[in-house]
């Protein structure tokens, strides 16, 4: 037996680092996609193929817990370890993978790795699971296996997203929304070296939650700006005050697509990237260099899209100014001796789904 599942990398239209504060998240699946062609063996093992990584084939047997190698292909050991751990039965299989989304440039090329297999996995093993069980899955596969502690966001985009539609999620309950977008995004990666991004990552968690118990909530998304203000620690409040007001401005924004008014969210995005330059401080010079040059050209906004310390801007542009953004943040590069940047207009796409 054999099947082909795909899975789409996503930009987050706004709502970053809120998802592991329990908030609110409305990203949208990319054109860009990675496929699976898997095959059943008869034994109970595993080869992995990328054209990613060219000449390398790696079978293992029956991942026994987080081995933490930290190579490419424990992100796929990793979602047949969560399905076992689950209790579910996974044959011994052949994979293949091709994929056309950019990798490590903030787009989640892990995540569409990881629900591009589970996708394919699932479905050679016969197995019954909801679509709304699989982003969990597949971030346990990340969070345990890999030993990323990423959030929510990533998987459920690449599972649950619509063509055409932003998803909003509600990363408490996990309840979904399919948002209508039609707004022109294009996606800058700054192609910035990511920085410093495991640990800094790690430490706005710790200080996010450290935050949450001292003002006695669950989670961030609990508190509200006057709590905020009751934080003693500078540092402490400015994280948990890009989180209050990120996850309003995600609710916001949900508002004004529901009444028609698209270009009314520039301002929120711009907002958010200021956000996450001054409070939450995950910005480089890159992100911040290709925001302004953007909005200088006439975008609506713009803004850091993933985890920042490098990664990608979008910019919500009129069609008729692609051209003229996408030049003009390549003229500012070039003025400030940066790498040139890749730019591409991404619409709303479809989530994981089998291949003919
Ligand atoms: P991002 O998810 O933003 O692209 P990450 O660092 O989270 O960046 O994930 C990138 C890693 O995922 C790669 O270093 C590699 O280990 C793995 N990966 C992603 N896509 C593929 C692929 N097509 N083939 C093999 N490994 C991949
Ligand atoms: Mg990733």
């Amino acid at each position: 037996m054999r099947v082909s599942a795909s899975a789409p990398g996503r930009v987050n239209l706004i709502g970053e680092h809120t998802d592991y504060n329990a908030g609110f998240v409305l990203p949208f699946a990319l054109p860009y996609r990675t496929t699976v062609h898997a095959v059943r063996s008869l034994r109970q093992k595993w080869t992995v193929t990328s054209d990613w990584a060219p000449g390398q084939s790696t079978s293992f047997g029956k991942p026994e817990s987080a081995a933490g190698s930290a190579t490419w292909v424990d992100y796929v050991r990793g979602v047949v370890w969560a399905l076992q751990d689950a209790g579910h039965e996974v044959p011994g299989a052949d994979l293949h993978i091709s994929s056309d989304v950019p990798v490590g440039s903030g787009l989640s090329s892990s995540a569409a790795l990881e629900c591009a297999v589970l996708t394919a996995l699932i479905e050679l093993s016969d197995l019954d699971i909801p679509v709304t069980d699989r982003p969990a899955l597949a971030q346990r596969a990340e969070n345990a296996f890999v030993g990323v502690p990423c959030g929510i966001m990533d998987q459920a985009a690449s599972v649950l997203s619509e063509a055409g539609h932003a998803l909003l999620l509600d990363c408490r309950t996990l309840e979904t929304e399919h948002i209508p977008f039609d707004g022109t995004i294009l996606v800058i990666d700054t192609r910035a070296p990511h920085r410093l991004v495991d640990g800094e990552y790690a430490l706005r968690r710790t200080t996010c939650e450290a935050a949450a118990r001292e003002l006695l909530v669950p989670a961030l998304r609990d508190a509200d700006l006057s709590d905020v203000d009751r934080l003693t620690d500078p540092v402490m409040r400015r994280r948990a005050r890009h989180v209050v007001t990120e996850n309003a401005r995600v609710l916001e924004t949900v508002a004004l697509l529901a009444a028609g008014k698209v270009h009314e969210i520039g301002p929120l995005m711009t907002d958010s990237h200021t956000s996450l330059k001054n409070d939450f401080e995950v910005t480089v010079p890159e992100l911040d260099v290709a925001v302004a040059a953007a909005l200088e050209a006439g975008a609506y906004g713009a803004r850091m899209t993933g985890g920042g310390f490098g990664g990608c801007v979008i910019a919500l542009v009129e069609p008729r100014d692609v051209a003229f953004v996408t030049e003009s943040v390549e003229a500012a590069f070039a003025r400030s001796k940066f790498t040139p940047p890749r730019s591409f207009v991404a619409a709303p796409s479809a989530g994981a789904h089998l291949e003919k």
